[in-house]
């Protein structure tokens, strides 16, 4: 078995299509190298090597790799006329972690390693640079120091030890930046990161570049298991067997004077998609630089530049200015770097977000990757490939992520509510889309406010999870290459970064702007388009679809094959998915329209009812209203079919809890208030979702099936006469066995016969059942024999297939995902390995008695991706989801063909 791959010198052990086993970093480097392109020479240990330490320990492994990785460095040092540990012609090397998939920030990295004492002074002497060798060693101390040595601040409390020494010398010297310190003051902070190590760790800080290296190599290898990657993994549903992939690479350096550099660079806008090279770079920086935000990057284009130049005139805001660009001050790596994206993007065949950097006139390209980009930009550049040629069509609907579309789905500032705003200050668009929300200045406090704004003066990975509640971030620091924007970006999440006017006190918890104090939980709205921050709430609208994001549903319609149905309730809802596109409703929960005020008393008024007189006499005066919403939801889907579930909720949900509304209630009814407080405890269950609800009430109380159906035909029919169609499919909730479903099939068929009588004419219409009692599974061959159709109710399929309770399951489950007891929430993503048993034996056994079945899903999970991929496997004729993820599930349905 290989272990270890080499790379560099225009050649490479490995290629692009490796990314399981050497990540997608080290994939792509081997890739680059071998297309000619300018990256340091290096190699990368497999991930697979990653198990193998998770199995085998550190002693185990080092000894499977030693050699290899040995040679390996060996042959560096032939490419780059250097030498590991040599005190005068040295060679410096970075480590990097590097998963099959990008996790930015989320696992360790070490630069500089390889120096010590003497490699220092050996490489001041070779660069004519003291104060650059010295800045290298204590930069690496502390990285190593953090990384390896676990010396890194454990919260927002602890305090880095290292950043505290600096603190303290910047005091005594009366400094502020990093910048000014001397090359004593360089040395003497080495002493001491130094003396702190010992301190801390009881052992030496590792002088021996072997040791140093070793030690982190096994370092990478923990931070896959690391807090943060945890998270991340969780967060995006990755296997802890992935392992992550260790990248060895020759060290370049930007910060060797004014002729070196680095930067970020993208091939294509990652925000709006639109066709423009851009990026940032620093000059006499490392690329850590560039990414931290702590200072404020130039633009690589001259257009660039000028952009927000302009931006900068229109705001007032110096920090935008950004001259000279790259393009002006070194057009010769300029043309360069130029041809290298070109050259890239035409190979990777997509958006790719590179990193370079100039060491003393010479540019090296560090990486490459496939941009992450905003949903507006995944659209715009996948349709603007297509057009150019670079993709066919079904590489362009397979190149979408379907969940990612909802972010142009979601809401934008009202625009006449934006002209009344008072802009209080701008940073840089560095996500797009609306936030509004209340202010916190902790990650971890970020679930505080139901719409919180995470406002921090710069973010770091330890925050994500804060970001990923808050419903915007703001940061006072940071280029649009700032972890807090591309990890927004990466979210679909609206930020604003750099907005340098913002004093932030963690302290007092405030925000200062122009000498305005706003604390925690005071309103601000971001526009994430323009870099705006907005005082107060501002209203927001619904967002207004591109043209390309048409085309693309084009395309996924002429692949795709699967019907999209939604899942909605009223006439409002209806119009909404039948705009993204909804072929239909596979889900109508009446139940839902029984919840307005006038409405929800006579609801009352029939559950109270201790006779079915008094029970009729309250559903007479329900029939109309019903009969009225249903009218309103066939129109709006215009001869589309409309599938109707009877009442399924236990009903206690209807009645009054709280004493006030118990007397009204008793008031309006003539009844005593002991009465109603009987009737509220009679109907009061220990497990209702198992209890009285479905079928159950239907079957027990078959007037309110009765009053449905005949609110379902009488609607159909009054359409008719107006010359509108209507395709009602009544579909009974929670049947378990066939006389169940028979039981209710006869009231409804009866009913509707009876007011077909009366109105002298008829229309057509189905009587089917949900499949989500795992006995109806399992007896979907016999329930075939009577049902029109099948709908998977995969909600309370799961909680009764795993047992666990829909209203409770929010005790445990976090902690199961947090354990790796469950890799997803079950109601989430489809259990397809188990409750997927079900569903498969369900529309097999239902279609050997009815061939031609109609099987469909209405549960959560018809809008979930790799839940819409199982059920085109499993032959079903539709899904139906949520209104606003009709788009998603239309492009997944394609993808399941493709
Ligand atoms: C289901 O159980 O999957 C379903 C769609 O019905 P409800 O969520 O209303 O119980
Ligand atoms: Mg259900």
């Amino acid at each position: 078995r290989k272990r270890v791959f080499r790379f560099g010198s225009k050649s490479a052990d490995g290629d692009s299509t490796m990314r399981n086993l050497l990540g997608g970093k080290g994939a792509n480097l081997a890739e680059m190298s071998a297309i000619g392109i300018p990256v340091p020479p290096g190699f990368t240990i497999t991930t697979e090597v990653c198990t193998e330490y998770n199995k085998l320990g550190e002693e185990a492994t080092l000894k499977l790799i030693r050699k290899d990785v040995e040679q390996a460095i060996a042959n560096i040092e032939k490419i780059m006329d250097t030498e590991f540990g040599n005190s005068e012609n040295p060679l410096l090397i970075s480590v990097r972690s590097g998963a099959r998939v990008s996790m930015p920030g989320m696992m360790d990295t070490v630069l500089n390693l390889g120096l010590n004492d003497d490699v220092v002074k050996g490489l001041a002497a070779k660069t004519k640079n003291d104060r650059f060798a010295w800045d290298s060693y204590r930069r690496f101390i502390q990285m190593y120091g953090g990384v390896v040595l676990g010396m890194k601040p454990e919260s927002k409390d602890d305090i880095d030890p290292f950043e505290e020494i600096m603190e303290h010398l910047k005091e005594k010297r009366e400094i502020e930046l990093d910048t000014q310190f001397t090359v004593q003051d360089l040395k003497d902070l080495v002493y001491d990161f130094k003396d702190i190590v010992k301190k801390r760790t009881g052992h030496d800080f590792p002088t021996d570049p072997w040791q140093q290296l070793w030690g982190a190599i096994i370092a990478v290898f923990n931070s896959w298991n690391g807090d943060r990657a945890l998270y991340y993994r969780k967060m995006h549903g990755y296997p802890a067997d992935w392992g992550t992939a260790v990248n060895v690479q020759a060290m370049v350096y930007g910060n060797m004077g004014d002729s070196s550099g680095t930067g970020v660079c993208f091939t294509r806008d990652a925000g709006t998609g639109e066709n423009v090279f851009n990026g940032e770079y620093l000059i006499n920086a490392q690329g850590e630089d560039v990414v931290a935000g702590v200072r404020t990057p130039r633009q690589i284009t001259t257009l660039g530049s000028k952009r927000w130049a302009e931006l900068a005139k229109i705001n007032e805001n110096e920090r935008l200015v950004t001259y000279p660009s790259l393009e002006e001050l070194m057009p010769t790596i300029y043309k360069e770097l130029h041809g290298y994206q070109e050259k890239l993007e035409k190979h990777y065949r997509d958006m790719q977000d590179m990193e370079f950097t100039i060491q003393e006139g010479k540019l090296w390209i560090l990486q490459t990757r496939n941009g992450k980009r905003t949903g507006a930009a995944m659209v715009k550049i996948t349709m603007d490939l297509l057009k150019e040629g670079l993709i066919d069509e079904k590489e362009a609907i397979l190149s979408i992520e379907p969940t990612k579309l909802d972010e142009l789905l979601h809401p934008v500032f009202d625009t006449k509510a934006l002209k009344r705003a008072h802009v209080i200050a701008q940073g840089l668009p560095a996500s797009p889309g609306a936030a509004t929300g209340q202010i916190v200045f902790f990650a971890d406090e970020a679930h505080k406010f139901r719409h919180s704004i995470l406002t921090r003066i710069e973010t770091s990975p330890e925050d994500l999870e804060g970001m990923n509640i808050a419903k915007g971030i703001l940061t006072a620091r940071g280029g649009m290459t700032s972890h807090a924007a591309v990890v927004a970006r990466g979210m679909g999440k609206c930020c604003i970064s750099g907005a340098g006017a913002l004093k932030i006190s963690y302290k007092r918890r405030t925000l200062t702007v122009d000498g305005k104090v706003y604390h925690e939980g005071d309103w601000i709205s971001l526009n994430g388009s323009t870099g705006n921050i907005i005082e107060g709430k501002v209203a927001t609208s619904e967002p207004e679809l591109s043209g390309e994001f048409g085309e693309i549903m084009k395309l996924a319609d002429k692949y795709g094959t699967m019907e999209v149905r939604t899942n909605a309730d009223s006439p409002k809802d209806a119009k909404v998915a039948r705009n993204f596109g909804a072929k239909g409703i596979g889900l109508a929960r009446t139940e839902h329209m029984f919840f307005e005020v006038d409405r929800i008393k006579t609801m009352r008024e029939m559950i109270l009812a201790d006779t079915v007189k008094g029970r009729k006499h309250a559903l007479e005066d329900l029939l109309p209203m019903q009969r009225k919403d249903f009218e309103g939801i066939f129109e709006a889907m215009d001869g589309h079919p409309v599938t109707i579930r009877l009442l399924d909720p236990p009903l206690h949900e209807f009645v009054p809890h709280q004493l006030a509304t118990q007397k009204e209630l008793a008031e309006d009814m003539h009844i005593s208030l002991l009465a109603v407080k009987n009737k509220v405890a009679e109907l009061q269950e220990f497990n209702p979702m198992l209890g009285h609800r479905g079928c159950r009430l239907g079957n027990t109380y078959p007037e309110i099936t009765e009053m449905q159906t005949r609110a379902i035909i009488e609607a159909a029919l009054n359409l008719k006469e107006k010359g509108i169609v209507s395709k009602p499919e009544i579909m009974v909730p929670l049947v378990g066995t066939l006389s169940e479903f028979m039981e209710q099939e006869k009231v409804i068929r009866e009913t509707a016969n009876k007011v077909f009588e009366e109105y002298e004419d008829t229309i057509d219409y189905l009587v089917g059942t949900m499949i989500e009692v795992p006995r109806a599974a399992l007896m979907a061959d016999s329930i075939a024999e009577r049902a029109d159709f099948f709908s998977f109710g995969t909600n309370d399929l799961t909680q009764m297939a795993f047992g666990y309770s829909r209203d409770d399951a929010g005790k445990f489950l976090p902690i199961y995902l947090e354990k790796g007891i469950l890799t997803a929430d079950p109601f989430e993503v489809l259990d397809q390995k188990g409750v997927g048993q079900l569903v498969k034996m369900g529309t097999e056994r239902g279609r050997s008695t009815k061939p031609d079945l109609k099987v469909g899903i209405c549960g959560e999970h018809g809008g979930e991706p790799s839940s819409v991929e199982f059920c085109y496997a499993t032959g079903m004729n539709y899904v139906s989801c949520s209104p606003f993820r009709v788009p998603i599930a239309r492009v997944a349905a394609a993808q399941a063909v493709l």
